[in-house]
Formats: structure tokens, C-alpha cells, sequence
């Protein structure tokens, strides 16, 4: 594990951070306050003529949207510079089940963005899928006809399978984690994981970025999401101590879990890019 000083991303051909504790902090409003200089990182990203992504789990609007509220709130990101679960479902749907039937449970816009992308949808126990991301109600038939898809061989597929994420008055349990966990424990199917950290996610950074992801380096504030996704993709890795694990002892840390380098805030990268 390299510390600070020798920290070095002149290799780096992409970068793909996270949002929320590395990019901006919420108030208690939800609104992003951006982190110091995290503005002055970006840009210079830009500037050398490397792309950029942010890669967040929040899967309760389309990815444009969440690009535009940043925007909003001070943190400037272009409509394709976000990616979101369901941006990589879509596209693992697309490469591994093309014309497949999705039952879905999600907000009305996301289910419109699928929609959209061409995923056929289904609400019945005839669907091929099963796809949980974020979702404001929920119908108990309709998560009785999904538990019974699964049950006949549906793949269950969700954005998330952690139990929350920090919110600035404490932990905001995952809706869709509850969804998905309900449906498992009915039907005996194992939730895949389509958001940080998968290998549909590791996919999804492929395809954007229309690189290997050998080539990217992920920068992010949280060990078991941030850093485990890009060791999966084999990307350089950069843990941010302003965040979810700022406290966490690394040497008790696995060894797959290792980043590569540890800094205190994303200002810290403006000497290393
Ligand atoms: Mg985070």
C-alpha cells in the first residue's frame, strides 16, 4: 500500500469516483455540499484530456437527473459523466439477457428510463428477471408474483444488497435492499448485485469508458464498495478518509480489500494528476 506522497495517477487513462463522501457531503436538506477543490479536481481531469465518471448507487432517478442536481449544487458534471445501477443493469441486460422479460420494482421515472433503454417488462410470474432498485411503495402481490418468477427460475437482480448508506441524521436504510431480501427469503433465490461493487458494474465501466479497466483508477470513501469495485475490475484504487470508512484501521483490512493509496480528501489529488 502506497501512502500519499507517492501516489501517482500520470497512468491513468479514466477515472471513476464516487459521490457522496469523496465528491460532496449532504446537509440535512439532501443537498450536496461539495468537498473543498473536489470543483478544481474534476476540471483538471478535463483539462488533460482524460474522461471522468461518477459512480453512485443512488437508484431513484436517472442518471441524467442526478448529473444536473450536482450541477445544481455546485459540483459541475455533464449529463454523461454519472452512472447509476440502473445504467449498468441495463447494459448487463442488454449483453447477457437481450429480449428478456424484467419484472421491476422501481420510482416511475426509472421505470420509464428501462423502459426506454428497450428491457422488456413484466409483472407477472412469467417474467425471465427480476430487477429491485429504489422504490417509494410497494404492491405485496406484486412481490408475491416476483418471489414465484424467481422461484421458477427468474434471475433476481438488485441495485444494492447493503442494509443502508450514511444520511446526514444517521443511516438511511435501503428500500430496495428490504425488497430484494423479502423476495429471497421466499423464493430461495441468491440476490446478484448489479450496482458498486459487481462485475455488471466493472462491465458497465468497461463500456463506457471503451477501456480496460485495468486502465482507470476508482476513487472513493468507502472500502467494501469503492475499493472492492475497482479491485474487481483490476483499476488502480484510492481510498478517501472523508467518509464512510474514515476511521477504519487498514490493518485489519483484508489483503483484496488493500486501496492502493490512502489520502485524507480528493484536494489531495491535485499533486498527483
Ligand atoms: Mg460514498
Amino acid at each position: 500500500m502506497a501512502n500519499e506522497g507517492s501516489l501517482k495517477l500520470t497512468q491513468a487513462l479514466g477515472f471513476v469516483f464516487d459521490v457522496d463522501g469523496t465528491l460532496v457531503h449532504r446537509g440535512p436538506d439532501f443537498r450536496a455540499r461539495p468537498v473543498p477543490r473536489a470543483v478544481e479536481v474534476l476540471e483538471r481531469i478535463r483539462r488533460s484530456g482524460r474522461r471522468l465518471v461518477l459512480f453512485t448507487n443512488g437508484s431513484h432517478v436517472p442518471a441524467q437527473q442526478i448529473a444536473r442536481s450536482l450541477s445544481d449544487d455546485g459540483l459541475p458534471v455533464a449529463d454523461d459523466e454519472v452512472l447509476t445501477p440502473v445504467e449498468s443493469a441495463i447494459t448487463y441486460l442488454r449483453h447477457h439477457h437481450p429480449g428478456r422479460r424484467v419484472f421491476l420494482f422501481s420510482t416511475d421515472v426509472i421505470r420509464e428510463r428501462i423502459a426506454a433503454a428497450g428491457i422488456p417488462l413484466a409483472s407477472g410470474e412469467d417474467a425471465e428477471l427480476v430487477l429491485v432498485t429504489h422504490a417509494d411503495d410497494l404492491d405485496i402481490a406484486a412481490l408475491e408474483r416476483a418471489a414465484h418468477a424467481v422461484r421458477r427460475g427468474a434471475r433476481l437482480l438488485t441495485g444494492s444488497y447493503v442494509p443502508g448508506f450514511a444520511g446526514a441524521n444517521g443511516m438511511v436504510l435501503s428500500r430496495g435492499a428490504m425488497i430484494t431480501a423479502a423476495i429471497a427469503k421466499v423464493s430461495g433465490g441468491r440476490p446478484q448485485v448489479v450496482g458498486k461493487p459487481s462485475r455488471a458494474a466493472v462491465g458497465e465501466l468497461r463500456t463506457h469508458f471503451k477501456l480496460p479497466t485495468q486502465k482507470l483508477a476508482v476513487i472513493g470513501d468507502d472500502l467494501a464498495l469503492d475499493i472492492r469495485l475497482g479491485r474487481m475490475g483490476g483499476s488502480q484504487t484510492v481510498l478517501v478518509r472523508s467518509g464512510t470508512s474514515g476511521q477504519i484501521d487498514l490493518d485489519s483490512v483484508p489483503a483484496r480489500l488493500q486501496p492502493d493509496a490512502v489520502i485524507d480528501t480528493v484536494a489531495d489529488l491535485l499533486d498527483s494528476l
